[in-house]
């Protein structure tokens, strides 16, 4: 247990991996609830509706999007996937990505350390590199001087 500064209104208290104070979290609570009625009953609300009639703040709707707790089906998804970039109405990737990483995790290529963005240039040179040298080479080994 720590001692933590409350995201919302910074005061401190016990930190137990819920950033918020327990005053915060309830109003948290009662916020969350208030979306859910509301989009009970609107189901094809978009972001700037609902900011509009329940006077909730953007940056707290995102976040119960981000956190997978509400999903949108109005309007323009106002997420997007943190791997492709693609709009998405709920969580934090995609349903491609989400798929692919899941698959990427069965096959037990997570637990290994490498790293996406590593791996792509190398095989991409390796491939450069053998065309180089399968084909004629006009530059390198053509000398002028003879
Ligand atoms: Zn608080
Ligand atoms: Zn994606």
């Amino acid at each position: 247990m720590e001692l933590r500064n409350c995201r919302r209104c910074g005061r401190p208290f016990l930190y137990a991996g819920i950033p918020f104070c327990p005053d915060c979290q309830d109003e948290d609570e009662r916020l969350f609830q208030t979306l859910k009625d509301y989009l009970y009953d609107h189901p094809q609300a978009s972001l700037g509706e609902i900011v509009r009639e329940t006077g909730i703040a953007y940056e707290t709707i995102v976040r119960f999007l981000r956190e997978g707790r509400l999903e949108l089906t109005g309007g323009e998804p106002p997420l997007h996937c943190e791997r492709c970039g693609a709009a998405i109405p709920t969580g934090r990737l995609c349903g491609g990505c989400t798929a692919l990483l899941e698959r990427e995790i069965s096959r037990g290529l997570a637990s290994a350390p490498r790293s996406p963005a590593g791996g792509a240039p190398v095989s991409s040179r390796e491939g450069r590199m053998y065309t180089y040298r399968s084909g004629p080479a006009p530059k390198g080994q053509a000398k002028p001087g003879r």
